[in-house]
């Protein structure tokens, strides 16, 4: 039986992710400090034999505890905060030194465990490292368009530093690592009250209150469910000789935010409202992936149209009331 390490593994992402390699019978080892995850992910997989959760900070991890526990054949480093929402507690601009040391100290710490196991390594790297972006849709060549200063750079810097650190151990130690960069994901798993623009939305939905449109609703996101997510950093952590590959994996069906809101207020049968706040500084005007080399490399592309993967994850916020 093979060892999947998976930093953040309570999270959104990662609890998911840990349910998939659980029922395809991987031994997974979940790490988290329940920062922005939630033990209430990963709950039911506690009587499995084949699922172990340790409560651990990887921005100090103590190699006497990896040797503790099995070696990893694969690590996928997903451990951080990813909500930008300023007024949200777990988010990366509550958090910012936290934000800047996972995806440094964390990740340099992960890839010597990596190194040391000959494991393959995994770095989930984020589409927030192409910035504002002056092209669109983003291939994986665009340099991207990073303000070093905005609020939000403690995030796209710092996964910028660890893509670095993934070349750098593949270069130096020839480590096999490959970086995926996330675009927009939906579906269970993600906090109500995360911040972000879909749990945002259905919850205000679901309870009748107006949806907070953040600018005019003209800037333009393309929202990935969460399973199509899954499918693709699997193939992209299991495939052979893939060594060092960067890919996006995100639905490129770009929309306006405005039209997510109608949406959602029509699929959840709201009588809720619109209303419009003010737009969070240096929130990217445009995004959507180009996912030419997913297609090529992995096979991969997403399945799960919109209104679909927005009726499965509406049910899920019904289950939670
Ligand atoms: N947004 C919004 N209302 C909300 C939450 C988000 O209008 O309640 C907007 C936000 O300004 C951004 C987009 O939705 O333009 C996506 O925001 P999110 O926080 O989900 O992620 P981002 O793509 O900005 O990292």
């Amino acid at each position: 039986m093979q060892t999947v390490w998976i930093t953040g593994g309570a999270g959104f992402i990662g609890s998911n992710l840990s349910s998939s390699l659980l029922s395809k019978n991987y031994k997974v080892i979940c790490i988290d400090n329940l920062l922005s995850g939630s033990e209430k992910n990963i709950e039911d997989f506690y009587s499995n034999k084949n699922f172990t959760y340790l409560h651990q900070d990887v921005i100090d991890f103590p190699l006497s505890l990896a040797k503790k526990i099995s070696k990893p054949d694969y690590l996928f480093h997903l451990a951080s905060p990813a909500s930008p929402n300023k007024n949200n507690k777990i988010s990366y601009m509550c958090n910012p030194i936290e934000t800047l040391l996972v995806n440094s100290k964390g990740t340099l710490n992960m890839l010597e465990i990596a190194k040391n196991a000959n494991a393959k390594f995994l770095l989930a790297s984020t589409s927030e490292i192409y910035g504002d972006p002056s092209v669109s849709p983003q291939p994986e060549t665009y340099n991207g368009n990073v303000n070093t200063l905005s609020v939000r750079s403690v995030y796209d810097e710092s996964k910028r530093f660890a893509e670095t650190a993934s070349m750098a151990y593949l270069r130096k130690f020839d480590l096999d690592a490959r970086i995926v960069r996330i675009f927009n994901t939906y579906g269970p798993n993600l906090k109500a009250d995360d911040g972000r623009v879909v749990s945002n939305f259905i919850s205000s939905a679901l309870k009748g209150e107006p949806l907070t449109v953040y600018g005019d609703g003209t800037q333009t996101r393309s929202l990935c469910y969460i399973s199509d997510l899954i499918s693709g950093l699997e193939k992209m952590m299991f495939m052979e000789n893939i060594k060092g590959e960067v890919v996006n994996l995100g639905n490129p069906d770009e929309k306006k935010i405005i039209e997510f809101a109608n949406l959602i207020i029509e699929l959840t049968k709201s009588k809720s409202k619109i209303k419009f706040e003010k737009l969070p500084e240096d929130d990217p005007k445009k995004r959507k992936p180009d996912i030419t080399k997913a297609k090529k490399l992995l096979g991969w592309e997403p399945k799960v149209g919109l209104k679909e993967g927005l009726i499965k994850t509406i049910e899920y916020y019904k289950s939670l009331i």
